[in-house]
């Protein structure tokens, strides 16, 4: 075999792998091990009063705020339960607006002053506690006010262990708030946003007549894509190392065109792995159902049940962290990153949605009733208006420096945000359009809204649109274009709150009307007439819905310096200062947050891009050359001719290298520009300059000695585990 001595290294680590000590799973069964690290209602049912437990099953079922003199009891018995497990550590988690997770732990004992230790848990600090957040990013609120940031306990999302082989660690959900309570993270507008649904929710079920009315819950299911390659491989390029993509390779020469990998059979070593982030996830509580290989060679996915759109936001989280912990004992390296690799599907996140209640289901399943289909294609309606009313909204929602690699890029939803209703829906609501009724004659019968039946939706695939961003798929919608690595609880957030909204509309045009089923035959109509615009079931991959959309104004944000000042437009700000889920500031916070982030990884990259050229690209080009320059003169010498196509060709390739590398390496944006200006200035200039000098260096690697090429190739990341 040839090649370099690291990948050569790489290589024979890679193909001697020995598996770690298998899971005993008779002994320990994985259904058996469901949520044993979590203080869930049944473990709280045991060790609380009955009083105790009555208020706080209250809080967490309709949304109460905790009675205080209860927090000492929970405290308690929370300790107690995560001693006897042996926790030592406690810490408030919470997820900061850079989308990632923070913690700071604290231990259980204290000194007694006696020579001795004590175990300290009060009400107050599971209740709430004061990491050092200042290093958190703001966006500018707290530079006007003071560096304190407060956690506090969402009492709605359980507490839960962490596991380490040397300890574990009581590890208690929380918000994270200013201490002028403006929110600095990403749970807080969430769970706003939830409530603001309920309410709106609420109102119009109160309309159709229901007498009782449970507390409407948004559900999410989040289906995660991800990369795994050897670790081997992984420590070899930088890239991937520092910015979890690779910024050079040339393509394989197999790529994913036979599409091979697609639900074919799962590599042992890759399966050993699954079944262990399936328990590990299963001791969590996190109700992982569903794993398979996905399109792109050494790609796979992983989709739980839905729950509860602030719990499965905290289980999306504890999903990655958990995959990439549990991967590494395999030997893996796992890539959440939107696009890991050019020219191969990249990562994407579908966050199926819906909502619901205990009492009457889940408000956008038809169901097989004229009463509780007129009922469906009203929420129906709302989100058809929610999606086309603030559709940048939800364009800025999936905005990232990553996530730019893949939408749009004929493998993921275009930026363009569109809904999927699929074929027979899409007639009900075209009949709806034409004649306010819908009407008119179709293949299953004449419908009208409130009095017939829906034809029967169909539920699963056949009538699959994977190119669509916002698909109907039966009972719920699907959100596709979600990046990989991001938190689901804003994309989240921002549809719970445009849904209530279009509730609130609706209810408040539908409250005091004389005819209750003609007036929501005419607001059917009328959505459908302003804001059907927004329903598109073709490919969304192809340049015809590019034109299309234009002409039906539909906004078409291709990168996120475009998408973000959606955040801060009047409408928006309106919007949300209307629900209480975010104030101005909050907006400007997240809007600026995410501006900063886009900057540092475009930076970031370059940076890198400069330093891989000059450091590890050039040098193994310029020895290449040098090999093929002394040929030629030694073969010159004895009086032979040497073809010199292949060294002029490599001489053009390194100079074109160093050009290019120079000119990003100088290249840097006007400190004076404000930072929309410096990320679109960044956008236009240095991402293009970026691929610039990776076209030198791809073409680099199809040239230079294998024995000179250290970083381990497509080839190589892709297809050896
Ligand atoms: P498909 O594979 O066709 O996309 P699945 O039925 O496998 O659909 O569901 C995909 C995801 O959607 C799963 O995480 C599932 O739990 C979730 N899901 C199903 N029903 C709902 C719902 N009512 N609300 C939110 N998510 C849901
Ligand atoms: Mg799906």
């Amino acid at each position: 075999m040839s090649g370099n001595s690291v990948r050569l290294d790489a290589i024979s680590k890679t193909l001697s792998y020995q598996l770690p000590k298998a899971i005993n799973y008779t002994e320990e069964p994985t259904g058996k091990l469901f949520a044993t690290n979590v203080f869930s209602l049944p473990v709280m049912k045991e060790r609380l009063s009955k009083e105790v437990y009555k208020s706080l099953e209250k809080t967490i079922k309709s949304g109460t705020p905790l009675d205080i003199s209860a927090a000492d009891a929970i405290a308690s018995a929370m300790k107690s339960w995560a001693m006897e497990k042996g926790a030592t550590h406690y810490g408030h988690i919470f997820y900061p607006l850079t989308g990632l997770t923070a913690e700071k732990n604290d231990s259980f004992f204290s000194p007694d002053n006696e020579g001795g230790v004590v175990s300290e848990f009060s009400g107050a600090t599971l209740m709430q506690q004061e990491p050092d957040g200042s290093s958190f990013p703001t966006g500018g609120i707290r530079a006007t006010h003071e560096a304190r940031g407060y956690t506090a306990w969402d009492v709605t999302s359980p507490a839960y262990l962490v596991e380490n082989p040397n300890g574990l660690t009581l590890t208690i959900p929380s918000a994270f708030v200013s201490w002028t309570g403006e929110a600095l993270d990403k749970k807080t507008p969430l769970l706003r946003s939830m409530k603001a649904l309920n309410t709106h929710a609420q109102r119009v079920l109160a309309l159709f007549g229901h007498k009782k009315i449970g507390m409407v819950t948004a559900t999410a299911g989040a289906e995660q894509e991800y990369f795994l390659i050897d670790r081997n491989f992984y420590m070899a390029r930088p890239d991937l190392l520092t910015a979890g993509r690779t910024l050079f390779g040339a393509p394989s020469p197999k790529g994913q065109e036979f599409e091979d990998h697609y639900f074919g059979a799962i590599n042992e070593r890759v399966q050993a792995c699954m079944y262990e982030f399936e328990r590990e996830l299963f001791k969590l509580g996190v109700p992982v159902k569903t794993r398979h290989n996905e399109v792109a060679p050494a790609q796979f996915e992983l989709a739980p049940v839905f729950e509860n759109s602030n719990i499965a936001s905290d289980h999306q989280q504890l999903v990655m962290n958990v995959l990439q912990k549990v991967s590494a004992k395999y030997g893996f390296a796992c890539l959440l990153h939107e696009k890991p690799f050019a020219g191969i599907n990249g990562n994407g996140k579908h966050v199926n949605m819906s909502l619901g209640n205990s009492t009457q289901g889940n408000l956008l399943e038809p169901g097989d009733n004229p009463h509780s289909n007129a009922q469906f294609l009203v929420f129906c309606a709302a989100v058809i208006r929610a999606v086309h009313k603030y559709s940048t909204l939800l364009r800025a929602s999936v905005a990232s420096a990553s996530n730019d690699h893949r939408l749009g890029a004929n493998e993921a939803p275009p930026a363009i945000m569109s809904i999927f209703l699929g074929d027979q829906l899409n007639d009900v609501f075209e009949q709806i359009k034409a004649t306010g009724d819908a009407s008119s004659s179709k293949p299953s019968g004449t419908l009208t809204v409130g009095v017939d039946t829906l034809p029967p939706l169909p539920k699963h695939a056949g009538d699959r649109n994977r190119t669509s961003p916002f698909a109907f798929t039966g009972n719920k919608f699907e959100f596709r274009a979600v990046g990989s690595s991001q938190s689901v609880a804003r994309p989240i957030m921002i549809v719970n709150t445009i849904l209530a909204e279009s509730l609130d509309y609706i209810a408040t045009k539908l409250e005091g009307a004389a005819d209750f089923n003609k007036a929501v035959q005419v607001l059917l109509k009328e959505i459908m007439v302003e804001h059907g615009a927004i329903i598109f079931n073709g490919n969304g991959y192809s340049q015809e819905w590019h034109e299309e959309a234009a002409k039906r104004g539909l906004p078409n944000l291709k990168t996120t310096p475009e998408a973000l000042p959606a955040y801060i437009t009047p409408e928006a700000i309106a919007l949300f200062e209307k629900y209480a889920i975010l104030s101005h500031d909050e907006l400007e916070s997240i809007y600026e947050v995410a501006l900063e982030q886009y900057l540092k990884v475009v930076n970031m990259e370059s940076n890198l891009v400069v330093e891989m050229s000059k450091t590890i690209i050039f040098p193994a080009a310029v020895r290449y050359q040098n090999q093929l320059a002394q040929t030629c003169a030694n073969l010159k010498s004895v009086g032979y001719t040497f073809d010199t196509d292949t060294l002029d060709k490599v001489t053009a390739l390194v100079k074109l290298l160093q050009d290019s590398t120079a000119a990003l390496e100088k290249f840097k944006a006007s400190e004076s520009l404000e930072l929309l200006e410096e990320a679109k200035f960044v956008c236009a200039n240095t991402l293009p300059m970026m691929l610039e000098v990776r076209k030198h260096a791809d073409a680099l690697e199809s040239f230079v000695a294998d024995d000179l090429w250290s970083l381990p190739t497509y080839q190589e990341m892709l297809f050896i585990k």
